[in-house]
């Protein structure tokens, strides 16, 4: 968002729990506990606006700040966002489809919702999951003993299994005037509960005409300002909603070369009560996640069409997101053989990745 906000002449300053966040490249980072208000409030003095991407910033730091300036998207969507049984609830009440789901709090309604639900489901924390952390697939009844040793002592959900087709994500922004700007659906694929490998955009009206209404009635609900995601299940030609999050996304990354105006611009000029800019796709993109591993950055430099991000994090380590890669191309083929010549240049931990049509 800094370097989107960098040709704008807007100043980004950051407040952040750790040393050495990769926003520290380029601009001031204050390090300080979100549960200090003291110093947040002391850190915010003079800011025209206020806005996150971490979905764990508590609600509370946020309240805090609202006498000094305006935030955005507003508290109330990360509040919702940020608790699976408040996210579902609120797709249910708005007529958006999601997994059939219950709030487990105790071993017996882990039972009663397996009776209701069936198997195979999947056991989450409603709170503080990422990337596939904080969750357990339930496939028979041998495993739910473990599932529950594994999460037991937090507000937990159950969810049943989707046999899903594919996994597609939309990209909305909404402007402070209520203006709506819809980027191209995303396919998504995942490995381990991370994303790996995104293309856009992906070409289905009828799908992308649902995903528009629902995110539409979202920001609505929500009085939402800036980006908001949604990732959906694909099912029988249908979308299934899984999560929302109130900020840039991941499967948004290639937006930065592969459409005309980047996700993190069209925050910044949302939360700035500037006009959006055009989400329209520049040709066909990939988006390569580097997840505990770095290549050498030549070997995808010399590629045709490839775009490379060292987020700078202090240490590699399993399963973190170290950076990624953007495929740009002038048509699918040509996207997906620019695809398998990035994927050459990572350890062969990564996931092969499979044909889109
Ligand atoms: P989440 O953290 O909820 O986004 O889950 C990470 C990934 O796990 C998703 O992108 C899916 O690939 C898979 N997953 C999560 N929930 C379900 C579900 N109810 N049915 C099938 N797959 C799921």
């Amino acid at each position: 968002m800094a370097m989107a906000a960098l040709p704008l002449n807007i100043d980004c300053c950051f407040y952040d729990g750790t040393e050495n966040t990769p926003a520290s490249q380029l601009a001031h980072v204050e390090v300080g506990a979100f549960d200090d208000h003291e110093s947040l409030i002391e850190w915010a003095q003079g800011l025209d606006v206020i806005t996150y991407d971490w979905e764990n910033v508590p609600v509370d730091a946020l309240r805090a700040l609202k006498s000094v300036a305006p935030i955005y998207p507003k508290p109330n969507a990360l509040k919702v966002a940020q608790d699976r049984l408040f996210e579902k609830n609120l797709f249910t009440t708005l007529n958006i489809p999601t997994p059939g789901y219950s709030a487990v709090n105790s071993y017996t309604d882990l039972l009663k919702a397996i009776a209701h639900h069936g198997l195979p489901g999947i056991l989450k924390t409603r709170r503080f999951g990422y990337d596939g952390k904080g969750q357990f697939r339930i496939k028979n009844s041998h495993d739910i003993e473990t599932a529950w040793q594994k999460l037991k002592g937090q507000p937990l959900i159950f969810e049943s299994w989707v046999n899903f087709e594919m996994e597609v994500s939309l990209i909305a922004v909404r402007s402070k005037k209520g203006e709506c700007a819809f980027y191209p659906l995303v396919h998504n694929e995942h490995h381990e509960g991370i994303l790996a490998l995104s293309r856009a955009p992906y070409l289905h009206p009828k799908l992308e005409r649902q995903a528009h209404r629902y995110l539409t009635t979202l920001m609505t609900e929500l009085n939402y300002v800036g980006v908001l995601t949604v990732e959906f299940f694909v099912l029988k030609g249908k979308l299934i909603a899984n999560e929302m999050a109130p900020r840039v996304h991941n499967s948004g990354h290639w937006t930065i070369e592969g459409a005309e105006t980047s996700q993190f611009e069209n925050h910044i000029r949302a939360i700035c009560g500037l006009p959006l800019g055009s989400t329209e796709a520049r040709g066909y993109s990939g988006m390569i996640n580097l997840i505990g591993q770095l290549p050498k950055p030549a070997a995808v430099l010399a590629l045709e069409g490839a775009h490379y991000h060292d987020y700078a994090k202090d240490d590699v380590r399993p399963g973190r997101k170290m950076g990624h890669i953007t495929i740009t191309a002038t048509s699918i083929k040509q996207r997906e053989q620019r695809i398998k010549a990035a994927l050459k240049t990572l350890k062969p931990s990564h996931p092969p990745s499979k044909r889109q049509s």
